[in-house]
């Protein structure tokens, strides 16, 4: 393939719903080293890059394997499957994208001779990457608008979870002066991080007082531990939850449950019991917060009597609030990647049927591409 001049290289950026902030963060990325990405809705000369889930690497994959100009593959289904990828997609970027995208397009742009940067598979072989981004390094957008990711990595190791394995388990944090430079563009604050009342810590001990500080700078309706940046249970605290009053818009916290049997805590690892997650549903109800609690059907190893113990325990929350139940899917990269997950008992799918016509409970517990949904009821506060 000829070599193209980087200063006319057109680079696009394949829309995904799914890939929106990704696209912020990378748009941001790229346009410091002098890219501007183009969004476009199929692939384009010169170069088209795509950001890929399980489930939208399905829908693309014959449209990345027929496009006729150069393609960019990341995102955690790429990641995790780059071999796999790297069959199809001309470039796969393994892993975070701010540093090693603009170095691949500079690779591409000028023709550099030899393999391509550290990061990048191709069918030929892959180097990993040598690199982790800082945060403060990238701004979290500029001109395409993101939420504000404040922290990445996690220390936790869920067996059905991605992200300590794309972003690892050191806690990296954005800094306090950062995000008041990227929330000053909005008028509400909303956050993407693995657990929102994990800023500022290593993600095991909460450090509120780092996030107090960060909260006071903030000018804006602040939503912290709800989406798209929940929190765990155990960091569901007195403290915490006085901050959420004192300083937040947001009456709803968001927080993870995934099973209500401690038999399939303990082998998701969790790091928590069904018991840490009621004392989070009751402290939310002492102040006054209403609990939306997330779960995980299907898991491989769930008994059916861990199975109704566990939408037991959706339906009781959701006298006190709403559960956010999806069915298991397994995650390639993951401990539990390959794993079957076990079909919905009738008297469950009955109960979470019920509960989602009540409006009770959201999201998709018989098909991941289905999802039952209703308004964010933020989004108007
Ligand atoms: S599910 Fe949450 S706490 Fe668990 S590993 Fe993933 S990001 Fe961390």
């Amino acid at each position: 393939m000829a070599p193209l001049v980087r200063s006319c290289m057109r680079v696009n950026w394949r829309e995904i719903n799914a890939a929106k902030n990704s696209f912020a963060a990378l748009y941001a990325a790229c346009e410091a080293s002098g890219y501007l990405l183009n969004p476009v809705n199929s692939p384009e000369a010169d170069v088209t890059c795509y950001s890929l889930n399980t489930i939208t690497e399905q829908k693309l994959r014959d449209e990345i394997t027929a496009a006729e100009c150069i393609t960019v593959a990341g995102g955690p289904h790429a990641s995790a499957c780059y071999h796999e990828v790297a069959a199809y997609a001309d470039y796969v970027v393994v892993g975070e994208g701010e540093y090693t995208l603009p170095q691949l397009l500079d690779y591409i742009g000028n023709g550099i001779p030899g393999a391509p940067p550290p990061g990048i598979a191709t069918s030929g072989g892959y180097t990993p990457a040598c690199h982790t981004v800082i945060l403060d390094a990238y701004p979290p957008f500029t001109r395409r608008k993101g939420y504000i990711e404040i922290t990445r990595g996690c220390p936790h190791h869920c067996t059905y979870c991605q992200t300590p394995r794309l972003f690892g388990h050191c806690m990296r944090h954005r800094s306090v002066d950062e995000i008041v430079k990227a929330a000053s563009n909005y008028r509400d604050a909303r956050f993407v991080t693995p657990n929102a009342f994990a800023y500022g810590s290593d993600g095991i001990t909460p450090a509120f007082d780092k996030l107090e500080l960060l909260l006071r700078r903030l000018d804006n309706e602040i939503y912290l531990g709800t989406f798209p940046g929940e929190v765990r249970p155990e960091f569901v605290t007195p403290e915490s939850l006085a901050l959420v009053v004192n300083y937040c818009a947001n009456r709803r916290l968001h927080f993870g449950a995934q099973s209500g049997s401690d038999a399939v805590l303990e082998k998701l690892r969790r790091g928590h019991t069904v018991g840490d997650v009621w004392h989070a549903v009751d402290l939310c109800r002492e102040y006054d917060l209403i609990p939306v609690v997330d779960f995980i059907i299907g898991l491989p190893f769930e008994t059916d009597d861990d199975q109704v113990t566990t939408s037991d325990m959706i339906r009781e929350i959701s006298r006190y609030g709403s559960a956010h139940v999806h069915y298991f899917m397994p995650l390639p990269g993951t401990p539990l990647a390959g794993s079957e997950p076990r079909p919905v008992l009738r008297e469950v799918d009955k109960t979470l049927g019920r509960l989602a016509l009540a409006g009770k409970i959201t999201g998709s517990w018989i098909n991941p591409e289905r999802r039952f949904f209703r308004q964010r009821p933020d989004s108007h506060v």
